[in-house]
């Protein structure tokens, strides 16, 4: 792993928000030790992992997400809240969909749901030292791991 890499894992892993890495990673500049922004770290992971996030707008309430039938919906008939930030005067009605798509392409959605796909899911915890080792087959796991052996010879001398 490179250096850059295990710090962006301590990030990760202590919680350190993202101006206390900042300054960490300015004083480890100063020592003569760089390592790479956060944001370099996280594309450079995206692309080794080959992993595609997509966005989604979804209800800010978490009812739905607006993909598919729903793709030029304004809002959902039963909450009742907006999907995009809108400026006054945008639709004048109060209209669950939006005419045509070209009327919200520079709003912002109030909410958006993230999704990774399963197989960059699957790439990231085989990436994870502890996951990886976890998802080895059952056999392997009960030859290395002494406390499932213990438990076996202990239900073997209950019998
Ligand atoms: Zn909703």
């Amino acid at each position: 792993m490179t250096r850059s890499m295990k710090f962006f894992a301590f990030e990760n892993h202590g919680n350190l928000s993202d101006n206390t890495y900042d300054r960490l990673r300015t004083l480890l500049a100063e020592a003569d030790v760089p390592i790479h922004s956060l944001k370099t770290s996280w594309i450079s992971i995206q692309t080794q992992l080959d992993l595609r996030v997509r966005n989604y707008d979804c209800c800010i309430e978490g009812c739905m997400a607006f993909t598919g039938e729903h793709k030029k919906r304004r809002k959902y008939e039963y909450c009742k809240e907006l999907r995009f930030v809108e400026p006054d005067g945008v639709v004048e009605d109060d209209s669950l969909f939006y005419p045509d798509f070209e009327l919200y392409t520079t709003l912002k959605a109030r909410a958006v749901f993230i999704y990774i796909p399963i197989i960059p899911r699957l790439k990231l915890l085989y990436a994870n030292q502890t996951w990886s080792g976890k998802m080895r087959y059952p056999s392997t796991l009960n030859s290395e791991d002494p406390a499932s052996a213990n438990e076996e010879s202990e239900s073997n001398e209950e019998k």
